[in-house]
């Protein structure tokens, strides 16, 4: 699947997580790999039932609609919903695996993911199919760049980040997939947990995440005492 000399694939992003509230991290960042990485669109994929963490605090249903409301203005953002419908754990690859059959050749998929979801990535279901399905695209979160850069990660992964990394765009676009780019994006220090905790004890949570959602959340009155 790799391209002649000549040849060279366009990048489409997908961005997997929890999205327990979606909130300016993720979308800052999406905004910024459009641009940066030169992708020509960008797919959120809510996960129904994330593998690797407990029970989400809202339902799929919330999680998408707030996906939705914090995504309808910008064209290059999609929603997929298909994790969300698909009974059981939700695993990236049963996804990737499908989006590969759906897309065309000359595209390659960047499955995005913050430093803190990269370090525990052997931890993934199948996670070395991933790399015959896609590009990883890796961004910063505070503190976790320094574990992938000082050679802490797990031996297995290091290894196949060792043999995997990109440096530059140009040499993404030469492979269809298997090929690691750890992306410059702003740092930002806002997690979905943190939203969580103001929300539930009455601190602020304005300009963490679009007003929209906020108002999403009011209405449902979603992350409060004895919500869900
Ligand atoms: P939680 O605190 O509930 O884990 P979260 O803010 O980490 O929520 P997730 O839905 O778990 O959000 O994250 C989905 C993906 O987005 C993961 O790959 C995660 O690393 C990445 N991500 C989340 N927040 C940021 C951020 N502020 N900057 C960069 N990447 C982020
Ligand atoms: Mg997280």
């Amino acid at each position: 699947m790799y391209a002649a000399d000549s040849e060279t694939f366009s990048l489409v992003g997908i961005y997997g997580g929890t999205f327990d509230p979606i909130h300016y991290g993720h979308l800052r960042v999406a905004e910024e790999l459009i641009e940066a990485v030169d992708l020509q669109s960008l797919r959120f994929i809510p996960a129904g039932l994330p593998r690797l963490r407990g029970k989400p605090n809202t339902s799929s249903f919330h999680r998408t609609a707030m996906l939705r409301a914090a995504i309808q203005n910008n064209p290059k953002f999609i929603l997929d919903t298909r994790e969300t419908i698909r009974p059981g754990e939700s695993h990236s690859v049963v996804s990737l695996r499908e989006l590969r059959d759906e897309t065309e050749r000359n595209l390659a998929l960047c499955f995005i993911m913050g430093a803190d979801a990269f370090i525990r990535f052997s931890e993934w279901y199948a996670w070395q199919e991933i790399f015959k399905l896609c590009h990883l695209i890796v961004v910063d979160r505070p503190g976790y760049l320094s574990t992938i850069n000082n050679n802490t990660l797990p031996k297995a992964l290091n290894k196949e980040f060792k043999q995997r990394q990109e440096f530059c765009i140009k040499s993404l676009k030469e492979s269809s997939h298997g090929r690691i780019f750890i992306a410059p994006t702003t740092l930002l220090d806002i997690s979905a947990t943190t939203i969580r905790q103001n929300l539930l004890t009455g601190k602020s949570t304005r300009y963490l995440l679009p007003d929209t959602v906020l108002e999403y959340i009011r209405t449902n009155q979603l992350y409060s005492p004895g919500a869900e």
